[in-house]
């Protein structure tokens, strides 16, 4: 079978973050060390291998870099300095953009200013609806349902969520198409072609329900992290666990919730609701924050290299959170101006971050490691019952 080689392939990458891969010498000392690493899915010594030979095709069909958490335990110990674990950040980003149908994710990846510029497009997109369509701005009391009122809300949300899932689900598609088109252990060429051209030929779907646990148990927990000992990456799973437990809720809360979240009346301090914005508040800011942090300081390996989309990313994410805990302030002040002020800029970082970030950019890892984790589960079940 042939394969697509590509010799630019090394320099490409660089644009993603990529900037040692060459100097790897292939003496597999990354794999042996690493704790996620199994021996029927070995990494990162093969992908890297993959990437300098130029196999974007292989490259392409490897779950390999979605299997890494960037623990940072093979960058500590390679002998060439490769940064193995930096190339499958990298890795991570370059198939992001290969999944995405649109380019818009390359565009973002190989460029700071069209990143820039798009999210400043939204986000005047958003203040100049909020300039011309907001209600009236009550000033005897903080009146948020008046000034922006929540059914609207609720129906944009609706629409920009759809929208989203549209992007995300297609691109997400092709991942799997491109994980599955992998040939199964003693699999013969003509059904691996039929996969290719119908990825839901060949495997069960039997075994896709039965294994569906998987996902949703790898997207809630992020667990793999979690089986590597040193104290030092637990505190970055739970960081990395808070982020997205926080995230997951306040999407949910402000997209399927919002007429319970977004009221006039603000609920008292043990209300479920309430309790609920706190931790995901919470949860994302102490997440980011460590991030940010730890990017600044350089303070392991895994932050000692930062790609501008991962510093735009956690820059949204943090303003986001943080307009969010000045609106409640403003509220529980009873400051009307302040609080309508604040909640249109507030929805002018969220949402280009939301529209921008979830389909194209850093944030569609949240569906990509899971889904892999469960194709990988699939994947296994039909090698064994074969
Ligand atoms: S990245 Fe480093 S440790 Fe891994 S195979 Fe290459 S030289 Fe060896
Ligand atoms: S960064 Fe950690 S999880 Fe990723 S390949 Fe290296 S050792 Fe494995």
């Amino acid at each position: 079978m042939s394969a697509q080689v590509n010799p630019e392939l090394i320099e490409t990458l660089e644009e993603y973050g990529v900037t040692d891969a060459s100097t790897c010498f292939n003496c597999g000392n990354c794999t042996a060390v690493c704790n996620l690493s199994t021996e029927s899915v070995p990494f990162p010594r093969k992908v890297i291998r993959y990437l300098q030979i130029g196999a974007k095709d292989k490259i392409l069909q490897s779950p390999e870099p979605w299997l890494c958490y960037y623990c940072g335990d093979c960058s500590e110990t390679c002998p060439r300095e490769a940064n193995p674990g930096e190339v499958m950040m990298g890795l991570r980003r370059y198939l992001t953009s290969l999944y995405d149908w649109t380019g818009l994710s390359r565009l973002f990846y190989t460029s700071k200013a069209f990143e820039i510029i798009a999210i400043l497009v939204v986000a005047g997109l958003i203040g100049l609806a909020f300039y011309l369509f907001h209600g009236p701005m009550v000033t005897d009391r903080v009146a948020l349902n008046v000034f922006a009122p929540n059914h609207v809300i609720e129906i944009l949300d609706l629409i920009m969520a759809a929208v989203l899932s549209f992007f995300l689900l297609t691109n997400a598609y092709r991942m799997f198409s491109a994980i599955m088109a992998q040939p199964l252990p003693g699999e013969d060429e003509a059904s691996v072609k039929r996969r290719k051209r119908s990825p839901l030929k060949g495997v069960p779907v039997r075994y896709y329900i039965q294994e569906g646990k998987e996902f949703v148990i790898q997207f809630i927990t992020q667990k793999k992290f979690a089986s590597c000992e040193k104290r030092e990456k637990r505190i970055q799973w739970i960081s990395h666990l808070l982020v997205m437990t926080g995230y997951s809720t306040v999407f949910l809360l402000v997209v399927v919730g919002i007429r319970w979240f977004q009221r006039d009346e603000i609920y008292p301090l043990w209300h479920p609701i309430r309790l609920l914005g706190y931790y995901a508040t919470f949860g994302v800011l102490y997440g980011v924050s460590y991030a940010m942090i730890g990017r600044l300081k350089k303070s392991s390996t895994v932050y000692e290299h930062s790609h501008s989309t991962d510093w735009i990313f956690l820059i949204l994410l943090w303003l986001t959170t943080f307009t969010g805990i000045l609106i409640h302030f403003t509220r529980l002040l009873e400051l009307p101006l302040a609080t309508y002020y604040i909640y249109a800029i507030h929805l002018m970082i969220a949402v280009p971050m939301l529209v921008l970030e979830v389909p194209f950019a850093k944030w569609a890892h949240q569906l990509y490691r899971p889904l892999v984790l469960y194709l990988m589960k699939v994947r296994e079940r039909a090698a064994q019952e074969s």
